[in-house]
């Protein structure tokens, strides 16, 4: 399984480093590691990201992204695969043993409002991991408390009201100050703002990226709305049912889309451009997201895509560079040439959707 090529350069190794990862649940949402009526939330996913890197992971609801954010904060033991964190593999750590390790890695959630106790008060939410890990106290635990609610645009007096007398946006910067106050090595943020006016959605995202400046964290910015997830990653990796299968630099993947799952996902997305909106074309695709439980054989994305030939209902494509380092693809019909351009076939009506496709080329 090809890892996601690191970008940015550095001395050391990775802050996280996620090889071949599987999370499977059984169908009644235990998780397991084998058996009848598996669930694959994640299948075999590898990525990695470097020191103050914000790698962004997008796809539709249910393509796993979420799960991959909880394994990696640890909230979830994965099915196979290795985890670490700072070189450190935390796999397979018993709870005692990974409790002083968390506080190098913090999540934030979508919903601010159910991830944060409502009988606490904001100063008490923040101060609670510095209480866990016995990291201050008093007075210096205090103006910590202070200072990180003034990071994230918060007033001091805020400190003695309750969630539910918070706005939403307020409500999130809270949980933000609550996971920076340790200030972990890496920041897993899943769907941070879509719970969130646009406005505030723009106010917390430029937030997140001037502290990620600022305190120089490693960021896993997990979304489905590719323009939130452009503004702030360094790279991106698309997800669908499970697996990566595309992986590259922001600017890349947005000048140069690869998989045509990645291809349907911009065109979906609006233009600020007017006229350049007026003549996109649009890649519809058909159906639902396939089940994790029985997903489709070979390549499976081929029930949707509107390129799919008969190859790819039997073979699995590979997560590989074809294109140049730093891009990896998994889809047969990409070379060294190119992607297939899924547009242009939606556009002059060659692009039948699976079995038309898939029985012409039969
Ligand atoms: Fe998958 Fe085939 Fe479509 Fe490529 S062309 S994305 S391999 S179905």
């Amino acid at each position: 399984m090809t890892s996601v090529p690191q970008v940015r350069s550095q001395a050391g190794p990775p802050v996280l480093d996620v090889t071949d990862l599987s999370v499977h649940f059984s169908a009644g949402g235990r998780l397991l590691g084998r058996g009848r009526d598996v669930v694959r939330a994640v299948d075999g996913v590898s990525l990695r990201i470097g020191q103050g890197e914000v790698l962004g992971l997008v796809g539709e609801s249910g393509s796993g992204k979420s799960t991959v954010g909880r394994a990696v904060a640890g909230l979830l033991r994965p099915t196979s695969g290795s985890i670490s964190l700072g070189g450190r593999e935390i796999t397979r750590l018993s709870r005692s043993q990974m409790r002083p390790l968390r506080r190098d890695v913090h999540i934030v959630f979508q919903d601010p409002y159910s991830s944060l106790n409502p009988r606490m008060s904001i100063g008490a939410i923040v101060a609670e991991p510095l209480r866990q890990h016995g990291v201050a106290r008093g007075r210096e635990r205090d103006r910590q408390v202070d200072s990180m609610l003034a990071k994230v645009g918060l007033r001091a007096q805020l400190r003695d009201r309750y969630p539910h007398e918070l706005s939403g946006g307020q409500r999130q910067r809270v949980g933000l100050a609550r996971a920076l106050v340790l200030r972990p090595r890496l920041f897993v943020a899943d769907e941070p703002v879509s719970a969130l006016d646009v406005s505030v959605q723009a106010a917390i995202l430029n937030l997140l990226t001037d502290l990620q400046e600022e305190m120089g964290f490693s960021c896993l910015f997990i979304g489905h709305d590719l323009s939130v997830v452009e503004f702030i990653s360094d790279r991106i990796a698309v997800m669908y049912l499970g697996k990566i299968v595309e992986a590259t630099t922001r600017l890349r993947l947005f000048e140069q889309p690869q998989h045509p799952y990645t291809q349907a996902l911009f065109s979906a997305a609006p233009l600020p451009d007017p006229p350049l909106q007026r003549g996109r074309v649009r890649i519809v695709l058909s159906g639902d997201l396939p089940s994790p439980l029985d997903p489709p054989s070979g390549c499976s994305f081929h029930t949707r895509c509107p390129v799919a030939v008969e190859r790819c209902r039997s073979d699995e494509p590979a997560l590989t560079e074809v294109t140049g380092p730093g891009h990896a693809v998994a889809c047969h019909l990409v070379d060294e040439h190119g992607p297939p351009d899924v547009a242009a076939a939606v556009a002059a009506g060659t692009a039948g959707t699976k079995e038309d496709r898939v029985h012409d080329q039969a």
